[in-house]
């Protein structure tokens, strides 16, 4: 079994509604996202797939819908506001926690053959 891994830097605005600490108040990350891919075998380059593939296929990802974007459950009271600004952001029907960002990651992945 191959496996190879690209990591990813971004950074990400949120709150959680009801976490009973302070991740309940607007704050930020500066994160790193660790994108493995693992293959039985290697193909015809003797590859897992190329890095620059994987480096595309995230970096597009997270720069089009995560860096530097706000990240809102979907009955935050802070959306209407934060739309009458004009001011970026993105609605989760689930709060958005670093194990719903992983998750949206591995989905953009799941549907790619590398
Ligand atoms: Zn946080």
């Amino acid at each position: 079994m191959y496996t190879i891994t690209k990591e990813v830097y971004f950074c990400y605005g949120h709150r959680l509604m009801n976490h009973g600490g302070k991740c309940r108040h607007l704050h930020g990350h500066s994160v790193k996202a660790s994108v493995s891919i693992q293959q039985a075998s290697l193909n015809e380059q003797s590859m897992v797939c190329d890095f620059s593939d994987i480096k595309d296929c995230v970096e597009s990802f997270v720069d089009t819908y995560l860096d530097h974007n706000f990240l809102l459950h979907k009955d935050d009271p802070l959306i209407p506001m934060l739309t009458d600004a004009n001011e970026r952001f993105m609605v989760l029907d689930e709060h958005p926690t670093a194990e719903v960002l992983s998750k949206m990651i591995f989905k953009h992945f799941a549907v790619i053959r590398f």
